[in-house]
């Protein structure tokens, strides 16, 4: 017989069941595909045993902000897993975070965007990632400021290794629903833009924490990053 699951495991599946069918009622609400929003479960500070209930709960796609605490859990966990690095990405571990991580979120500026692109090309493989924004321009936040990114475009689209998979952001903290959804809605407006100034579609928003998700859905999100919901404080 299969061990039962402790209490705490059996909390993350019905957890994480409930935010599934979170998002696909606002999926339904915004007249939207829910196959068209993928969920990356955020395990950050969360041990294996946890991140393997939710693996047996059907997740595959799993966000983790830090390289030294996810390298010993990556190893351990099936390798179907597809690894999603949420976190501020440091220079100097760069080639490391490529190596284990199937997607990175936090490219937030040209000088990151072109060392990934050379080390994917001296790897031989390609690199996923999203290109975070500075929606609200905050002073104490990483990431392309708007105007920047629109500048830069050019430039990053011609980086050959890089697959820019389109735009993560983390919108200023609010306590209005309605503002958090405006971020959300202007970064959405600063993809279109892009769009139509350089002809470029850039597919993915990678937006929406458990406190915002659905928000974030409305006004378009592909990807949502959602921790605590289905984990529990930390
Ligand atoms: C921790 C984190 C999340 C998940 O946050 P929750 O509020 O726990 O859902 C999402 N995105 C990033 C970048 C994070 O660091």
């Amino acid at each position: 017989m299969p061990p039962e699951p402790s209490l705490e495991n059996r909390d993350v599946a019905a957890n994480l069941a409930a935010v599934r069918r979170m998002i696909d009622r606002t999926c339904l609400d915004a007249g939207r595909d829910p196959a068209g929003v993928e969920l990356v479960a955020v395990t950050k500070t969360f041990p294996a045993d946890v991140i393997r209930a939710a693996y047996d709960s059907g997740q595959r796609i799993f966000g983790e902000s830090r390289l030294q605490e996810a390298k010993p859990k990556i190893d351990v966990l099936p390798e179907d897993i597809h690894w999603h690095f949420i976190g501020r990405v440091q220079r100097n571990k760069l080639r490391k975070i490529l190596g284990a991580f199937k997607v990175v979120h936090g490219i937030d500026s040209m000088a990151l965007a072109s060392a990934a692109d050379r080390i994917a090309g001296e790897e031989g493989r390609r690199s996923a990632v999203f290109l975070q924004v500075n929606i609200a321009a905050e002073s104490s936040k990483g990431g392309f400021h708007p105007d920047e990114l629109i500048l830069n475009f050019p430039r990053l689209a011609a980086l050959s290794n890089l697959d820019v998979l389109g735009l993560m952001a983390i919108p200023p903290p609010s306590e209005s629903g309605s503002e958090t959804r405006q971020w959300f809605a202007a970064v959405r407006e600063l993809r279109d833009r892009i769009g139509r100034e350089h002809g470029v579609h850039l597919p993915g928003l990678s937006m929406g924490m458990s406190g915002d998700f659905e928000a974030a859905i409305l006004e378009g999100a592909t990807l949502v990053r959602v921790g605590s919901a289905i984990f529990g404080n930390r």
